[in-house]
């Protein structure tokens, strides 16, 4: 059987990538179906870790550190890569989006922010108390705190970053997004209610769930501000991948976390396996509406 030809070469059309969330200036493309990242440290040993691990079928494929006009990046896996004109969903998981340690060092220094102050009051005038009214300001740490109680991240243990439709359509505006019922109709219309797309989504997610169940990788470390990545297109192929772990960090010897449980401080928790719980629940009650 001739297996391989060496006259056959696969082009790959070239369409347009697509960004939900981040900076701008974060990705480039990088070879035939690749993507580069800005070299992310933390990344890098998630990524090289999870090479390795039952979570291998559900993150991007990692093919190491690369340099590119005297600045580093991580190559991986363009996910959109096999798909034709794709709805592309960014899903950032967790009933806590910033790491315990990041906390402890926004409090360490509580200088009043004007800028956090601002961003606050754009989201909602009223959430300021009227010290931090009088002052213009507000210290990180509250600031953190606070846009987790807006979101859905507080509430059911993930929240939707940003959605890209086939249609051309785009939002990434969810920052008040919070009621089930809001977030329902959100992904009811991510998928036009295909029954066929949700199916597949649904069988995907348990599929990782077992996998996050199983993985040495996943219990032993602090999973926090990483996302699934849904993509579908019109032919019907829909899948979902974890990606982003720059804020994934390994736990101390022997201590592992549940995923689950609310988060106390200091018990390092994220709630990721509790957000997915929910979202396959959800998804799950769209495929029979
Ligand atoms: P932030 O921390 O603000 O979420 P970031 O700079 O860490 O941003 P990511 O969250 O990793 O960046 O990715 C940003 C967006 O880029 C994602 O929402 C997704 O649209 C796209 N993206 C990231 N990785 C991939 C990938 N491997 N394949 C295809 N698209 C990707
Ligand atoms: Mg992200
Ligand atoms: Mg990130």
């Amino acid at each position: 059987v001739l297996k391989y030809s060496p006259f056959v070469v696969s082009f790959r059309k070239h369409y347009p990538w697509v960004q939900l969330s981040g900076h701008a200036g974060n990705f480039q493309a990088g070879e035939d179906g690749r993507i580069l990242k800005r070299f992310c440290q933390c990344e890098q040993q998630s990524l090289e870790q999870l090479m390795g691990d039952p979570l291998r079928p559900f993150v991007p494929a990692y093919y190491g550190m690369v340099q590119r006009d005297g600045q580093a990046f991580n190559q991986m896996e363009d996910l959109l890569a096999d798909f034709e004109g794709p709805s592309i969903m960014d899903c950032k998981m967790g009933s806590r989006t910033y790491l315990e340690e990041e906390l402890v060092k926004a409090r360490e220094r509580p200088r009043p922010r004007k800028d956090m102050y601002e961003k606050m009051v754009a989201v909602d005038p009223a959430a300021p108390t009227p010290e931090e009214h009088a002052q213009g300001a507000v210290t990180k740490p509250r600031y953190m705190q606070w846009r987790e109680t807006m979101s859905s991240t507080s509430t059911l243990g993930f929240r939707i970053e940003g959605i890209k439709k086939a249609d051309g359509t785009c939002n990434t505006n969810f920052k008040k997004t919070q009621a089930l019922e809001q977030v329902t109709k959100v992904l009811e219309d991510f998928v036009d209610r295909d029954h066929g797309i949700l199916r597949k989504y649904v069988t995907r997610l348990e599929e990782l769930r077992e996998a996050l169940e199983n993985s040495p990788f996943f219990k032993t470390h602090e999973v926090v501000g990483s996302s699934l990545l849904f993509v579908h297109d019109h032919t019907g192929l829909a899948k979902v991948w974890m990606i982003d772990f720059g804020k994934t960090v390994a736990l101390p010897d022997h201590q592992t976390l549940s995923h689950r449980l609310p988060w106390t401080e200091g018990n390092r928790e994220d709630g990721y396996l509790w957000g997915l719980d929910n979202l396959i629940h959800l998804l799950q009650g769209l495929t029979q509406s």
